[in-house]
């Protein structure tokens, strides 16, 4: 598969601060990955690097081909930019808005007709084209900046936090259009640090922290970090008779807790401990109210590397 860009030992400072320290990553074409972190974890320093507005201090950046030092303006020309900050005009219309950024690359005039009714329709702001972005809510102004990003059809779409702040609507609306975006063959990179965005779009996922890439792979693949494991809690009715070192003996357990009536068994992921968990108690007399399990999600995975939340 082809390659849309690759990166070794990328390095940014700002003044004493390594903002990115040594990152090296590759991505092919028709992926979307995610760049998931907290906040200060170096996603934009990154992402700007990417879309040219910053020079890396070290390392090497080749996009569609194409040296960063080398060659920056080819480069401007196969990517499309969606930074964190809304860039757009609030003062002349939607419509007016994609067609100004969308003329910045040279595009015949007909070709440009289509490319920004196009991109006006992928983010489902068709019908309000003729309406200036000042009476725009938060999230048609992030969609109409999508659109101003991505009309010329670029190779490498480039997305830093294109969610934050805005409704669910919107939201949604943002992440079908990523996919689509894809299925018409753009290569992605989205910044954010919401979990459930990577988890619904992303092919790939890297986790930064500290200007570092923490873990990378597919969600699964970073599931497997963590162990894979799944927390079962069972609320018993009655548990004088339980044996927990009988519970703990099935292979597979990793850990049992008793409190009160609510016993809490972590495990591999797998379906026949459920049912020797089940089968034990029931030897021990035991029966129970209600019973929950929790998987291991990519917030687990993210704890257990960097012991932060993401959203601290
Ligand atoms: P993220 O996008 O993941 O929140 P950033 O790339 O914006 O992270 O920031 C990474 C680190 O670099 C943070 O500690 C931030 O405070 C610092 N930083 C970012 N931009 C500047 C700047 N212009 N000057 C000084 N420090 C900066
Ligand atoms: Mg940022």
């Amino acid at each position: 598969m082809k390659t849309i860009v690759s990166i070794r030992n990328l390095e940014k400072h700002y003044g004493p601060k390594r903002a990115v320290a040594g990152i090296s990553f590759t991505m092919t074409e028709g992926e979307i990955l995610g760049l998931l972190g907290p906040n200060g974890a170096g996603k934009s320093t990154t992402i700007n690097i990417l879309s040219t507005i910053l020079s890396p201090d070290k390392g090497e950046v080749e996009i569609v081909g194409h040296d960063l030092r080398k060659e920056p303006l080819a480069i401007k020309q196969n990517i499309g930019i969606v930074p964190q900050d809304l860039a757009i005009f609030e003062e002349i219309t939607a419509e007016q808005n994609v067609r100004f950024f969308a003329g910045l690359y040279k595009l015949k005039r007909d070709d440009l007709d289509e490319l920004v009714k196009e991109a006006l329709e992928l983010v489902g702001l068709e019908d309000r084209k003729k309406e200036k972005p000042k009476t725009f809510s938060g999230g048609m102004k992030r969609r109409l900046n999508i659109a101003c990003a991505i009309a010329h059809r670029p190779k490498l779409i480039i997305m830093d936090e294109p969610t934050v702040g805005i409704d669910p609507q919107s939201r949604n609306h943002i992440l079908e259009s990523i996919k689509t975006l894809r299925e018409k063959g753009a290569t992605i990179i989205y910044s954010t640090h919401y979990m459930e965005e990577v988890e619904a779009i992303a092919d790939r996922i890297m986790i930064m922290n500290e200007g570092v890439i923490i873990a990378e792979g597919t969600k699964e693949e970073l599931i497997q970090i963590a162990g894979n494991e799944t927390i079962y809690r069972f609320e018993l009715n009655n548990s004088q008779n339980l044996d927990e070192q009988r519970i703990s003996q099935i292979p597979g357990i990793t850990n049992v807790h008793l409190a009160e009536n609510q016993l809490t068994v972590q495990s591999e992921k797998s379906k026949s401990i459920l049912h020797a968990i089940i089968a034990t108690l029931f030897d021990n007399g035991c029966t129970f109210e209600k019973m929950t399990s929790k998987e291991t999600s990519l917030e687990t995975v993210f704890l257990e590397l960097t012991g932060k939340r993401l959203r601290d």
